[in-house]
C-alpha cells in the first residue's frame, strides 16, 4: 500500500461521507449502460453541497461489474460520471473522490476477472480512499441502499446509513431483519441521511472544518 502525498506536517485524518452511487445518488436502473438511464434523485445535489459547506469530504464508492460483464464500456462509465460532475455542479455541489470496482470473479474480459478486495462488501475502494485523502475511516459514514453498503462500513469501522430510495426500502424490508449487521441509522433519502450526519457532527463537534487546509 502506497502512502499518500503528504501535505507537509501533521497527518491529522479527516472523517468522510462515502456515498454509494446507484440508489443512493441517481436513480435505480439496474445497469447504467446508457446515459440516458442517468437520472439524480431530488434533493442530491443539494445535500451533498450541504456536506461540502460543512468541509465533509464526499467519495463516492461504487461497484460497476457491468464492466466485467462487457454490458459497456469504460468510455460509457466515463461519460456518466461527467454527467453526474456536471449535474451536481448546477446544484454548487462537487465531490472529492470517485472510486470504483470493475471487477468480478466470472468477468468476461480477464482483466477484470478476479475475486477482488475492492467490491464492496470488501472494504479495498474505502481503503485506497482513506490513503489517498487522508481519511479516518472510524469516523467516517457510509451512505447506500444496500446491505452489502452496510456491511462495507462496519467492515472499517465507519457508521453505516441505510437511504430507503433505490434497493434501500426491500433491503430494509427483507434482507435486513435477519441480518447480523445493523446500520446506525436509516433515513429516506440522501437528503436526511446528510441532516442526521450533520446532526450527529455537531453533537461530536467535529464538523464545520471547512477552514481546514488542503
Ligand atoms: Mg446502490
Ligand atoms: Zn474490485
Amino acid at each position: 500500500m502506497t502512502a499518500a502525498a503528504g501535505t507537509g506536517g501533521k497527518g491529522s485524518l479527516r472523517p468522510a461521507v462515502f456515498l454509494d452511487r446507484d440508489g443512493t445518488i441517481n436513480e435505480q436502473m439496474g445497469y447504467i449502460n446508457h446515459l440516458t438511464r442517468f437520472h439524480l434523485l431530488p434533493g442530491v445535489g443539494e445535500a451533498i453541497r450541504n456536506l461540502n459547506a460543512h468541509g465533509l469530504p464526499v467519495v463516492v464508492v461504487t461497484n460497476q461489474s457491468g464492466l466485467a460483464r462487457g454490458y459497456f464500456p469504460e468510455s460509457l462509465l466515463d461519460q456518466v460520471h461527467e454527467t453526474m460532475h456536471r449535474l451536481l455542479a448546477l446544484d454548487g455541489a462537487h465531490v472529492d473522490g470517485l472510486y470504483v470496482c470493475p471487477h468480478h470473479p466470472e468477468a468476461k474480459e480477464e482483466r477484470f476477472r478476479l475475486a477482488c478486495t475492492c467490491r464492496k462488501p470488501r472494504p479495498g475502494l474505502l481503503e485506497q480512499a482513506a490513503a489517498d485523502l487522508n481519511l479516518d475511516l472510524r469516523r467516517s459514514y457510509v451512505v447506500g441502499d444496500r446491505w452489502s453498503d452496510v456491511r462495507c462500513g462496519a467492515a472499517v469501522g465507519a457508521t453505516s446509513i441505510l437511504v430507503l430510495t433505490g434497493y434501500g426500502r426491500g433491503d430494509a424490508a427483507f434482507v435486513g431483519p435477519s441480518h447480523p449487521v445493523q446500520p446506525a441509522h436509516v433515513a429516506e433519502d440522501l437528503a436526511a441521511a446528510v441532516d442526521w450526519i450533520l446532526a450527529r457532527e455537531r453533537l461530536l463537534g467535529t464538523a464545520d472544518l471547512a477552514s481546514e487546509t488542503r
